[in-house]
């Protein structure tokens, strides 16, 4: 054994300072959060090593008797996490990631060239969910499969139930996919549940962004209406890299709905399974199912709620005036900033935010919003009152992204925005901006 530092100081160094770069600086990325260190620990174990194609007692490799251990118990906490009953729920915890998540449960519920619909990506929803352009099919969700996306309403921004019934009855689609991930509301599944019930389509939510927070009972619980729900454990949930298909083990065709997701992970869409991250999960989630994480989910919530009130307090615009979850979508359209503009700035002063389209924006490429999200400043213990100082510094951030573009373009930032960029620097202390 030697260390990483002796090993390779080229790639140490990197890590370092990332390392510092996450925890000197703000990171209000949506979709981001801090991994405790146990189940980091977990993520770089010996279990790397390990080929375990296949399922616990069912494996294409011999030596795989704690694996198959390891792999059960991930799923009884990922049961336990969401509180589901065996008897009801089962999972697959082998997906790396939300995207092969999503195109596994795709794979398995229904067949290529059907009909899907999920929320439209400028509205909200997330490339899987059968994204595609004017010009061309982006995603394997809109290249196997016929993609007919639904929106938010323009008035409210809200999803438009109405019009989701509505063009279902004329798609008539398989499947009808929910969640999001720029998205502030939370989901009426139980309306979804009677459109896809009505048109004889599955419904399947993608609760990525929100898993955390409905595993705490803080949001509406997907799982009493859906037949399939996939996350990633990396957002809210706090833990490694990954995804994980939960299914209904209740339904008439029940026994085939467990094999065709199995089957769907592997040997449909992957190789042999990340153990080392399984056992990332399995930490992960057993942090989840502690008394501690529903006062987390609580604060993330009310962490957003307050980013948003301290921002509208100061005169800005949100896509649907607030938030319901760790999110909010700020609209900059009223001031003449796009997103861009302000990501850069942010970027420069150590805040880590990213642009996001906003109701109505004429261009993806340059959206006229951003997006904001309070997971992991709240695994940093901050409560309402350090996000309104937050709220301050980007509200600066904005100020001087208006100055900077009403005198000089941002190709002059560097000159105005004087920050540390490196560790070396960093122990001089922040410099003003
Ligand atoms: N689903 C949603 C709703 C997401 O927001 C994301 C990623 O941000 C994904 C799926 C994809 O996850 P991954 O990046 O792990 O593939």
């Amino acid at each position: 054994y030697k260390p990483l530092a002796e090993i390779d100081p080229e790639v140490k160094n990197i890590i370092d300072k990332e390392t510092w770069r996450q925890f000197t600086g703000l990171e209000l990325i949506a979709s981001e959060n801090l991994t405790s260190q146990a189940a980091m620990e977990a993520n770089g174990s010996i279990l790397t090593n390990k080929y375990s194609e296949g399922l616990p007692g069912a494996r294409y490799y011999g030596g795989n008797e704690y694996i198959d251990e390891l792999e059960v118990l991930c799923r009884k906490r990922a049961l336990q996490a969401f509180n589901l009953d065996p008897a009801k729920w089962g999972v697959n915890v082998q997906p790396y990631s939300g995207s092969t998540a999503n195109f596994a449960a795709l794979t398995a519920l229904i067949q290529p060239q059907d009909r899907l619909m999920g929320l439209g990506l400028p509205d909200g929803g997330h490339l899987t969910h059968g994204y595609y352009t004017a010009k061309k099919k982006m995603t394997a969700s809109s290249i196997y499969f016929q993609s007919f996306p639904y929106g938010i309403s323009p008035d409210s921004n809200l999803i438009d139930y109405d019009g989701l019934a509505s063009q279902a009855k004329i798609f008539k689609p398989k499947l009808i996919i929910c969640g999001a991930s720029a998205y502030p509301r939370d989901w009426d599944y139980a309306r979804l549940k009677q459109i896809a019930e009505k048109e004889g389509a599955y419904l399947m939510a993608d609760i990525a962004h929100t898993s955390g927070l409905i595993a705490a009972g803080e949001l509406n619980n997907a799982f009493d209406y859906c037949d399939v729900v996939t996350t990633t454990t990396h957002k809210t949930l706090r833990g490694p890299r990954a995804g994980l298909i939960f299914f209904r083990t209740d339904l008439e065709n029940a026994k085939d709905l467990e094999k065709r997701v199995n089957e769907a992970v592997f040997p449909a869409c992957q190789g042999g399974p990340h153990n080392n991250t399984i056992a990332a999960i399995a930490t992960a989630l057993l942090q989840v199912s502690q008394p501690s994480w529903r006062a987390y989910a609580k604060q993330v919530i009310a962490n957003a709620k307050a980013l948003g009130e301290a921002l509208v307090a100061k005169g800005y615009k949100l896509q649907t005036n607030g938030t319901d979850n760790h999110l909010v979508l700020w609209d900059l359209r009223p001031i003449g900033l796009t997103g861009s503009k302000v990501e850069k700035v942010c970027d420069l002063m150590g805040i880590t935010i990213n642009k996001n389209a906003v109701s109505g924006d004429s261009s993806a490429q340059v959206p006229g919003g951003i997006r904001l999200g309070t997971s992991a400043l709240t695994s940093r213990n901050m409560k309402e009152d350090d996000i309104r100082v937050v709220a301050e510094f980007l509200h600066r951030a904005v100020q001087l992204s208006l100055l900077l573009q009403k005198e000089a373009g941002t190709k002059l930032l560097k000159d105005f925005v004087r920050v540390a960029t490196t560790p070396e620097e960093g122990k001089e202390g922040y410099s003003k901006v």
